[in-house]
């Protein structure tokens, strides 16, 4: 019989984590399972959710717009799902419980390559994203998280709830992370959409973009081109992919196969 993963989302047809996924259950060598995507629109998210261990499924990843409904409907949830507020993975216990896990937060956390401890950070964003990357850095020890937000009362909900500060315009930090999501689309100009400049992205800053496009985004472009060291969206994708895949199959996930299968879906779109 087959185990069943997915990921849920309304919509879904744009998720790379279906290649990443079935790339790593074939390179781990679980042939009998596979991983599927599940267009769910929020009327019916509880529901089919319910269902979806007795159709053989294991686990879940959940996308924009169900990350607060996944925490809704699990049993029980980690710390850190709780503390964000939302969950992007689900796993189907033996118990019958469905536990809530927010594995953006470790994701962030492996795929920076700086320790956040004692070091001043700004997010840009105060959605779901930006959540997770707060409480991701508060809780790596950093020493100042500023959020900046287009709307601000969002970002003052966020710093009540999760802590860091609100600023209305950027100081200078040692580590950036976009997580609106300008630069999704090639029109988008982070310089003049973001209350950043490029001539604060030099060397020896660190700059991380959640957004991932195929061609990569102007932010990072701009950000390597002044020798900052830049973590891509992709690279976010795999580590909270791979923190996924450990909870789902108590297996080391094999990063550099859902890293290449990632980066091959992306040339092929
Ligand atoms: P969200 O909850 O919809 O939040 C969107 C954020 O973008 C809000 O802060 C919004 O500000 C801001 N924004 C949108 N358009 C803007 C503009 N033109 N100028 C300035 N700010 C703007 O979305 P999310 O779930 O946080 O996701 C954000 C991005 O991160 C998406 O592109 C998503 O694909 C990406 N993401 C990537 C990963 C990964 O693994 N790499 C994981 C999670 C998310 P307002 O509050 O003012 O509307």
């Amino acid at each position: 019989m087959l185990t069943y993963l997915g990921v849920a989302g309304w919509p879904v047809a744009h998720s790379r984590s279906p290649a990443m996924h079935n790339a790593a259950l074939a390179a781990v060598g679980l042939h009998d399972w596979r991983y599927l995507k599940l267009p769910l629109p929020p009327d019916r998210f509880a529901e089919t959710v319910r269902a979806l261990p007795a159709a053989g499924f294991r686990g879940i990843n959940v996308t924009i717009p169900h990350k607060e409904a996944a925490l809704a409907v699990a049993d029980e949830a980690t710390e850190t799902a709780a503390a964000v507020g939302a969950a992007n993975t689900l796993t189907f216990l033996e118990s019958g419980a469905i536990h809530a896990d927010n594995t953006d937060v470790a994701g962030l956390l492996e795929a920076l390559p700086l320790d956040p401890r004692g070091r001043t950070a700004l997010v840009l964003g105060a959605g779901g994203a930006a959540r997770a990357a707060v409480h991701a850095l508060r809780r790596a020890g950093a020493a100042d998280v500023m959020v900046w937000n287009r709307t601000r009362e969002r970002a003052e909900r966020l710093v009540a709830e999760l802590g860091g500060r609100v600023v209305d315009a950027p100081e200078s930090a040692a580590l950036l992370v976009n997580c609106t999501s300008v630069g999704l689309s090639e029109t988008d100009r982070p310089f003049k959409s973001l209350p950043i400049h490029a001539d604060t992205l030099g060397v020896g800053s660190y700059v991380a973009d959640m957004v991932y496009t195929p061609e990569g985004t102007h932010l990072l472009a701009e950000a390597r081109r002044r020798g900052a060291t830049v973590t891509t969206g992709l690279e976010i994708l795999v580590a909270q992919g791979a923190a996924s895949f450990e909870r789902w199959t108590d297996m080391t996930a094999p990063r550099q196969a859902m890293r290449a299968a990632v980066d091959d879906h992306v040339r092929s779109t």
